[in-house]
């Protein structure tokens, strides 16, 4: 049977970025040091195979340092902990490993920063979020005030105008985010930002990626878990960037294939957390129903890398 022509049109760059790299070699890392079980303190990204491979090889996954033994070692999650969290941990004399992402903990070390100057902070991020909620707890209660949209801005009430600062998650859309910006700057104008943008280089690649490939295509399917806010954001991207079928799938078995019937033109690209296995999948069940053509659309190379903590390159 002849099958459809199909031009596929894959995002670089897309999946793993650096950070979600060195967490993942973590937990790996950690297991063969101290052995199996190993606890991660919520899910090291949000990526259900990845988790779910891990917890194959002797993690288990808790939400809250609770539920983790004394005597067992725990890792704290590439999103960020409050930091009550390792200070409970040392408390109970616990061995742990911090796989917060570097350039979250950047972020962690701005806000503390500012309040040593004396700045109350607004965050940009989404309640709940375990990043915003590791971020916002670097600091005592009500020294961070959340923000989600630009209607927020307008209901904020800070101790002092004049004495503010903001910081963002690191996997908002980059877009949306300079319009809260810019209704911060219009209210406060005081209002101190970043030296380098919050917002990670992988959020923003993937994102010029997916701006790049939206207008050529009929459908663009986002790999990535429903709990990845960076995943999330590439499929609210391709929508703003007029693709109107833009859907985020775990894996190929979640792919509607009714909804594509009849397109010639398809976009695939991955979240930050979403392994390049999936990917290769989704291009096979592509080929197993289309005369399929792939084209990369490269808008950025990434040569980030971040070395795992010093306990795990110790000898043992
Ligand atoms: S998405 Fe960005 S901030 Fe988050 S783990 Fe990856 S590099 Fe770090």
């Amino acid at each position: 049977m002849q099958m459809p022509p199909l031009t596929l049109y894959l995002a670089a760059p897309r999946g793993f970025c650096a950070g979600v790299d060195r967490a993942i070699k973590i937990v790996e890392m950690s297991i063969e040091k101290w052995g199996a079980p190993i606890y991660v303190r919520h899910e090291i990204v949000h990526n259900k195979f990845v988790v779910d491979s891990l917890r194959a090889k002797g993690a288990v996954f808790v939400e809250e340092l609770d539920e983790a033994p004394d005597d067992r070692p725990v890792i704290f999650s590439a999103h960020g902990v409050a930091k009550s969290v390792p200070a409970e941990a040392a408390r109970r004399n616990m061995v742990f490993v911090d796989a917060t992402c570097p350039l979250v903990s950047k972020v962690h070390i701005e806000a503390e920063r500012h309040h040593e100057n004396g700045l109350q902070m607004v965050m940009i991020g989404h309640a709940g979020h375990p990043e915003t909620v590791g971020t916002m707890g670097q600091l005592p209660e009500g020294e961070v005030l959340l923000v989600e949209t630009s209607e927020d801005v307008a209901a904020l009430e800070p101790r002092d105008p004049e004495q503010l600062a903001y910081i963002t998650q690191t996997t908002l859309s980059v877009d949306d985010t300079k319009d809260i910006v810019a209704a911060l700057k219009a209210r406060f104008p005081a209002i101190v930002g970043p030296h380098k943008e919050d917002i990670c280089y992988a959020t923003t690649n993937r994102q010029e990626a997916v701006k790049a490939i939206a207008p050529k295509v009929e459908a663009l399917l986002v790999i990535g878990s429903p709990n990845s806010s960076n995943s999330r954001r590439l499929v609210e991207v391709a929508r703003a960037r007029g693709c109107e079928y833009a859907q985020l799938v775990g894996n190929a078995t979640e792919i509607d294939w009714r909804a594509l019937e009849g397109i010639a033109t398809v976009g695939v690209t991955a979240g930050a957390s979403a392994p390049e296995v999936l990917v290769d999948e989704v291009v096979a069940a592509f080929r197993d129903r289309y005369d399929v053509s792939v084209e990369t659309v490269e808008t950025a190379r990434e040569s980030v890398e971040f070395k795992v903590p010093r306990v795990l390159r110790e000898e043992a």
